[in-house]
């Protein structure tokens, strides 16, 4: 199709990036290969010189694959993109492709917990030291900036506490100090959230939330323009290999699909059941960046287009561990919600981040992140909304 930027999002979602083969296949086609054959040993040789034209080897592309590349580079707005076999693989190619030993990054502290690991002891390793800064104070961003530092990283909103960081202006701070700008969209998805447009260099995201959807497949991606993602990110991934499966790309061109009709449907979900957890005697604080309670209330409704489907809430209790206690009864009291540590999938997953997705980490750095003994993290699906709450209520009422 014409990939026109006149499209609107849901019409983008439906139909960009579509090409078809010579059997004019409606639906998008799997092509399971892992090599393209040529007429000639000149065709050959002409076609692995210009192998960013071509297909050739499905470790550099595949068209399934780069279906799936043109529709997500389409729905952020960006110029280009690379997909990866996993968000960690996105994470990882960034940062081997662009920055090298003696570079500095800049990274919010609320991270992903892998995200954390890799730049707090993989990268390190290499030589590319990272300071970690409270993601909405922008003068801590502008006092870590140092000679050498050459990438920002945020995630917002944070996980699992839904801190909300001002994109825009953290993007101007990035570009005075000649630093490229990466954020992670997965908790918003582009369906509600743009960072390009708001002056993000690179999108990075976690396909195997909110893209995928449904809880199917791992995957990753970086959106951006054709000079980073084509010139410098593309030439490590085909060489490195973290490449996205032909399989799954696949499944995450049909994820795209309903992208928007789930993330808004599941948001809508999220802020009823953040009103009635809020509401709530046994509850003590909830975070959600859709309720006028939360502090980046205004920011977040300027730069997300909902609250998303992600939510905490912290149950009361006078001890930690009559709190843990009070969140493991409720936990252990749902019978629709899974108990996992996944999110953006179209059945509502529920975690006690303090003992699985921030069980690693330090009781001191637990608590400085705001991670209590009381918080639950809920990533609304699909279900009923009355059927979630009536899920929950058996366990709040204690
Ligand atoms: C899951 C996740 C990742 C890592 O993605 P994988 O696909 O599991 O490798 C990175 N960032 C965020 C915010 C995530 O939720």
């Amino acid at each position: 199709m014409d990939d026109s930027p006149n499209f609107d999002f849901d019409t983008l979602a439906v139909r960009a990036g579509t090409a078809r083969s010579d059997f004019n296949e409606h639906s998008e086609a799997i092509f399971l290969t892992s090599s393209f054959v040529f007429a000639s040993a000149a065709e050959a040789a002409e076609r692995f010189k210009n192998s960013e034209d071509y297909f050739t080897y499905s470790r550099f592309s595949n068209p399934t694959v780069a279906m799936f590349q043109d529709r997500l580079a389409a729905l952020e707005g960006g110029e280009a993109c690379i997909a990866t076999a996993s968000g960690m693989a996105a994470i990882m190619s960034v940062v081997m492709s662009t920055l090298q030993a003696g570079d500095h990054l800049v990274s919010s502290r609320a991270l992903f917990g892998s995200t954390l690991g890799m730049f707090s002891q993989i990268f390190s390793r290499f030589g590319i030291t990272t300071t970690f800064v409270d993601p909405s104070d922008l003068d801590a961003w502008q006092r870590a900036v140092r000679p050498e530092t050459k990438m920002f990283f945020l995630e917002t909103p944070s996980n699992p506490l839904t801190e909300v960081s001002d994109i825009e202006a953290i993007s101007g701070i990035a570009r005075a100090a000649n630093a490229l700008f990466v954020v992670d969209n997965c908790f918003c998805s582009p369906a509600l959230q743009q960072p390009l447009k708001l002056g993000a260099d690179i999108v990075m995201h976690s396909a195997t939330k909110f893209l995928d959807g449904q809880g199917r497949v791992l995957g990753g991606a970086l959106v951006g323009s054709k000079k980073i993602i084509i010139e410098q990110v593309f030439p490590f991934v085909r060489s490195a290999g973290p490449t996205l499966s032909a399989f799954n790309a696949w499944v995450l061109l049909k994820g795209l699909e309903t992208l928007s009709l789930r993330v808004e449907k599941q948001s809508a979900n999220a802020l009823e059941i953040a009103r009635w957890l809020e509401a709530h005697p046994a509850v003590g604080r909830v975070f959600y960046p859709g309720l006028e309670s939360h502090p980046q209330h205004a920011l977040a409704m300027r730069q997300q287009k909902s609250g998303g489907a992600i939510l905490s809430f912290e149950l009361k209790g006078d001890t930690p561990e009559q709190m843990r206690a009070n969140a493991w009864r409720v936990i252990d009291g749902t019978k629709i919600c899974s108990i996992t540590g996944n999110l953006g999938d179209t059945r509502t997953t529920i975690t006690h981040p303090a003992t699985t997705t921030h069980g690693r980490i330090t009781p001191e750095a637990r608590a400085a992140a705001g991670i209590t003994e009381g918080l639950i993290r809920l990533a609304v699906g699909l279900e009923h909304v009355g059927d979630i709450r009536a899920d929950l209520q058996r366990g709040l009422q204690g």
